[in-house]
């Protein structure tokens, strides 16, 4: 079936950038490119901005999904050179300089990768069948409604082992991700279950982080890694280093030699890969399935394509193995692409991406969190209240940060995270309008 050009989509009185992903980078590449003489399209396969550094407290009740998602299209209102469609980016054809999409297909002067990472199992099969990643605000959902699922579960069962094995948590990775997890989900065993289910026996529980390297916060500095560790040690979670995951078949966990965990639940926040570009040679692609790219953001080789953020792998002399896949190095790009194409049009010569590290952060729990700055380190209560503010100040949309806000001070105030509910899909109802249509468009 051959596919047809997307419809709706202007002609472009100016060149077109395609834009492929709605995250960090793909979002502010755009805004920045608003009222410049280029007409930008950007594509993403959700219609919302996600906000990844709170996915953590969307798992653990404390946030609800709508409050770190943000709609692409209200940002792009009123914005005469820049449009949005809701696809999924499925081949690209460098020659035609085109992309196949699953709606169709966008001609594109230039094009913009930034399609992001997804979670890597380094091959484990059955870890992958049977540990919920955190790679979207949808999987931070499933994470809420499997843990508490998991609670009720254990409410209603008289024998120890099987409850114990419903409270007993595992979280893989001890990145950022990890660590805040595992400390929310101390907070809630501490503060908020303890209400909601009054004769269970809390002490049973058990909040594992295990990490296979000897230390936690692996980008951060030392002290910062042994705090955290002290930190999530005093809220009562189990850290276990050096101890690598080999299995999990939903039940047991296997670390090598080391005793298994039986648990019902296991949160894998161990690693990323490179989302994948169909149709771009493997000469490309290099570690953890990022594209090679130079001080430009062009790949080389190919003609007017470029690679942002988490997916671009740039060498910079300080960074020999590519830039650390955080939000500020996929802005930081974003910024210079746009300004470079505005250089193109202003006939200035173009400039090389240096990154520019403003410091890294991770909260622990409440009144907890560490903060290195490229010259300073701290950690404990002004770590947090540095922490909060940041994140607040980084999530998109005024409504956002408001409801953001109202929710922490809320469940400061009250100790309680209070959105505790299991919310499942039902079944989709037959939808014969829609069917008709799917028929329609194999025809085409
Ligand atoms: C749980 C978690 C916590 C994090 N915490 C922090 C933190 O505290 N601080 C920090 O700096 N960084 C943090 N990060 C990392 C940070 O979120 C990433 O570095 C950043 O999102 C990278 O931006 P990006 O634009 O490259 O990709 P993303 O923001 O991931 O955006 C990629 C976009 O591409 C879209 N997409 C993917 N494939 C396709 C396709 N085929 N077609 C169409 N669209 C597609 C996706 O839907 C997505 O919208 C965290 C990440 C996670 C997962």
């Amino acid at each position: 079936m051959t596919k047809n050009f997307v419809k709706n989509l202007p002609d472009a009185d100016f060149e077109r950038i395609v834009i492929v992903g709605g995250g960090f980078a793909g979002v502010r590449m755009a805004q920045k490119l608003s009222k410049s003489p280029y007409q930008v399209v950007l594509i993403d396969k959700n219609n919302y901005h996600q906000f990844q550094p709170l996915f953590y407290q969307v798992a653990t009740s404390g946030l609800e999904p709508s409050a770190i998602s943000f709609p692409i299209r209200k940002i792009f209102k009123n914005k005469k050179n820049l449009f949005f469609r809701m696809m999924e980016m499925e081949y690209v054809d460098t020659d035609n300089k085109i992309i196949e999409t699953n709606k169709g297909l966008i001609a594109y002067d230039h094009l913009v990768l930034a399609l992001g990472a997804d979670t890597s199992y380094f091959g484990l099969q059955n870890v992958m069948n049977n540990a919920i990643p955190m790679k979207s605000v949808a999987e931070a959902l499933l994470i809420r409604n499997k843990l508490i699922a998991s609670f009720e579960e254990a409410y209603n069962q008289d024998d120890p082992e099987i409850r114990k094995a419903l409270l007993n948590i595992v979280v893989v990775g001890g990145g950022p991700t990890g660590v805040e997890l595992a400390g929310a989900i101390a907070e809630m065993k501490r503060y908020s279950l303890p209400d909601d289910y009054p004769t269970m026996d809390w002490e049973m529980m058990n909040i594992y982080l295990i990490e296979a390297s000897p230390r936690l916060l692996n980008g951060m500095s030392d002290v910062s890694g042994e705090k955290a560790k002290a930190f999530l040690e005093k809220l009562g979670v189990k850290v276990y280093l050096n101890r690598a995951v080999s299995e999990y078949d939903g039940r047991y966990v296997t670390m090598g030699e080391y005793e298994s965990i039986e648990a019902s639940s296991m949160i894998w926040a161990a690693g990323i890969t490179g989302n994948p570009v169909p149709g771009l040679s493997d000469s490309l692609i290099n570690r953890a399935n990022r594209i090679t790219v130079d001080p430009y953001h062009r790949v080389p080789g190919l003609e007017n394509v470029y690679v942002l953020g988490d997916l671009a792998s740039m060498h910079e002399e300080v960074y020999p193995k590519g830039h650390p896949q955080v939000a500020q190095v996929a802005i930081q790009q974003a910024d210079n692409l746009a300004r470079n194409f505005k250089n193109l049009k202003n006939k200035k010569a173009l400039r090389p991406f240096r990154y520019r590290d403003l410091g890294s952060m991770a909260t622990i729990g409440r009144k907890l969190a560490v903060v290195d700055l490229p010259w300073w380190s701290f950690q404990g209560f002004f770590a947090w209240i540095v922490w909060l503010f940041v994140h607040l100040m980084a999530i998109l949309g005024v409504k956002n940060k408001l409801f953001v806000f109202l929710n922490w001070a809320w469940s400061y105030l009250s100790f309680d995270a209070s959105l505790r509910l299991l919310i499942r899909p039902v079944k989709p109802r037959k939808e014969a309008y829609r069917d008709w249509l799917l028929e329609e468009t194999k025809k085409e």
